[in-house]
C-alpha cells in the first residue's frame, strides 16, 4: 500500500512499541535513535522521490530487523580488511603492502608497550629514534648514513628543502613524474621553496645539458625514476656515474627519487627496471629515497639514504619534526629489515616479494582449490584462466606476471551486482570486470583467504 508523508511515524512513538524498545535495551538507546533516524529518514527520501512508495509494517519484525541492521552497520569499523584478489600486488587503495608477521608483532609491542624509542638504554638518558633502523639501512644499501620519515613524498620535500631552499635544481624534462595522488614533481620542487631549471627534451637529455644549466645558484641534479611509464624509442639519458661525475666537479648534490626501491635483484623474478639502492649509491649518487610500503615491503614509510653530512643536515632540519615517522612505522620497518638479513630469505618471509615470486603453478593451484571449493548453482559459470598479475605501486605497467584467476558468472546477476556482492561481503572481496565476467585474481590472494571468498559465494543473494 503507497504510504504519505503523514504516515511516518515520530521517533518517540516508534521507542515505545515493544520490538523496537527490546533494540533499546540490547544495544543502547542512542544507537536505536540514531538507526531510526536512519531508516526513517530514507523513507521519507524515498516517499519524496516517488510518491507511491510503500511503507512497512512499522510494528512488524521486519522494520525491527532493518533497524537492527542499521546498528550493526554503524558498529562496523570503516577501515577493514579486505581480501586484494585484484592481482595488483602493491595496490595503493587497498593500503599498499602487507606486512609480514614479524613486522605485525613489532607493531604490536610499539602499541601496547612502553619503548625505548627515544631513550638510551646503556646511558638512561635521551636517545635518538633514528638510531633504530639506521644501521640496518647502512648494512642493506652500503650508505655512510640513514633516516626515516613519514613517507618518500615526505622524503623528497625534505631532502629538497634542507638542501635546495631558495637555489636551483637542475633536472631533466623527461624525469618531471606524476605519481597517483597528485604528487607531481614540478610543484613538490615549488614547494620546498626551490627553483627547478629544466633541461634536456622530453625523449633525450644528455650530460652536456646538465653541464650547461648549472651555474652559481644550483644546488641538486635531481634524478628521478620514471618508474610508472616508459618512453620507447628515439632516447638517452645520462648514465648515473657521469652526473655523478659531474655533480663532484662541480660542487653540487646529486639527490635521486627513487619511488619503490628494492634492497635485492628482482631482475631474476622479471622485475628488470626496478634498479638496486646499493647499486645507485655505488654509482656516486649522494641520496637516494624510496617508499617503506612498495617493493620494500613494510609500512607507509620514506627511506632517505646517502652521504653522512647531507643525513645530518636533515636531522636536525626544523621541518623534520613535522615529517618524521611514528614509532609503530618504525617497529615495522626495523622488523621488515631484518628479514633481509640472514637467518632469513626475504623473497620467502616478506609478503610482497613472496607473491612476486610464487611460481605461475603455485598460483594455478590456488584458483583451482577455490574453484573447486564454489558450489555452482544452475548455469553459474566458473572457470580458471591464466591472466597477468602487476607489480603495482608505480612499478612499470609492462612487467607483467603470469598468474591464474577464477572467472565467475552467477546465473541472474550482472557482472556489476556479482563484484558488488562480492565487496559487501562479511570480508569484502575486491576482484576486477573483464567482459561481464568477475575475475578473481589468486596472485594476490593468500591459501587462507581462499576459503573466505568460497563463503562469500555461497552467501551471494540468489
Ligand atoms: C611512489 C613514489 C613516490 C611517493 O612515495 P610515497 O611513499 O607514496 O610518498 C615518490 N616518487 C616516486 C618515483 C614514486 O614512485
Amino acid at each position: 500500500m503507497a504510504g504519505s508523508l503523514k504516515d511516518l511515524p515520530q521517533i518517540q512513538s516508534l521507542l515505545d512499541r515493544p520490538t523496537i524498545a527490546r533494540l533499546a535495551e540490547f544495544y543502547s538507546h542512542a544507537e536505536t535513535v540514531a538507526a531510526l533516524r536512519i531508516t526513517v529518514g530514507a523513507l521519507r527520501t524515498d516517499l519524496l522521490a516517488d510518491a507511491s512508495t510503500s511503507l512497512p509494517e512499522f510494528a512488524g519484525a521486519a522494520f525491527a530487523q532493518s533497524v537492527a541492521d542499521a546498528i550493526e552497520a554503524a558498529r562496523t569499523p570503516s577501515l577493514r580488511g579486505v581480501i586484494n584478489a585484484t592481482g595488483i600486488i602493491i595496490h595503493t587503495n587497498l593500503g599498499r603492502a602487507r606486512l609480514a608477521p614479524q613486522a605485525v608483532r613489532a607493531m604490536q609491542m610499539a602499541g601496547a608497550d612502553a619503548t625505548n624509542l627515544e631513550y638510551n638504554l646503556e646511558t638512561g638518558k635521551r636517545g635518538s629514534r633514528h638510531a633504530h633502523v639506521e644501521n640496518l639501512i647502512c648494512e642493506l644499501t652500503g650508505a655512510q648514513a640513514a633516516v626515516v620519515v613519514n613517507n618518500c613524498a615526505a622524503a623528497v620535500l625534505l631532502s629538497l628543502m634542507s638542501t635546495a631552499t631558495g637555489r636551483t635544481v637542475v633536472a631533466s624534462r623527461g624525469e618531471l613524474i606524476e605519481i597517483g595522488g597528485s604528487f607531481r614533481l614540478p610543484d613538490v620542487i615549488a614547494q620546498s621553496g626551490a627553483v627547478l631549471r629544466e633541461v634536456g627534451a622530453t625523449n633525450k637529455t644528455r650530460i652536456g645539458d646538465y653541464a650547461d644549466a648549472i651555474d652559481d645558484t644550483t644546488a641538486v641534479l635531481l634524478k628521478s625514476h620514471t618508474s610508472n611509464f616508459k618512453i620507447v624509442g628515439f632516447t638517452a639519458s645520462p648514465a648515473r656515474t657521469d652526473l655523478a661525475r659531474l655533480a663532484k666537479e662541480r660542487d653540487v648534490i646529486l639527490i635521486e627519487d627513487l619511488g619503490s626501491g628494492v634492497l635485492i635483484d628482482l631482475a631474476p623474478h622479471g622485475l628488470v627496471d626496478e634498479p638496486v639502492v646499493a647499486d645507485i649509491l655505488k654509482a656516486g649518487v649522494d641520496l637516494v629515497m624510496f617508499s617503506g610500503d612498495k617493493l620494500l615491503g613494510g609500512p607507509q614509510a620514506g627511506i632517505i639514504a646517502g652521504r653522512r653530512d647531507i643525513v645530518a643536515q636533515l636531522k636536525s632540519h626544523p621541518l623534520m619534526r613535522a615529517l618524521r615517522v611514528d614509532k609503530l612505522s618504525l617497529a615495522a620497518l626495523e622488523a621488515t629489515l631484518r628479514l633481509y638479513r640472514p637467518p632469513f630469505d626475504p623473497m620467502q618471509e616478506i609478503p610482497v616479494l613472496k607473491m612476486l615470486s610464487a611460481p605461475p603453478e603455485t598460483v594455478e593451484l590456488r584458483a583451482r582449490r577455490l574453484a573447486d571449493a564454489i558450489k555452482t548453482h544452475g548455469l553459474d559459470d566458473i572457470t580458471v584462466v591464466e591472466t597477468a598479475a602487476y607489480v603495482g605501486g608505480g612499478s612499470l605497467p609492462q612487467q607483467d606476471l603470469k598468474s591464474f584467476a577464477v572467472k565467475i558468472s552467477v546465473t541472474g546477476l550482472s557482472s556489476d551486482a556479482l563484484a558488488a556482492a562480492f565487496r559487501h561481503s562479511a570480508t569484502p572481496v575486491i576482484g576486477r570486470i573483464e567482459r561481464a565476467h568477475v575475475l578473481l585474481d589468486m596472485r594476490t590472494v593468500r591459501d587462507d583467504e581462499v576459503p573466505m571468498i568460497a563463503d562469500a559465494m555461497a552467501r551471494m543473494p540468489r
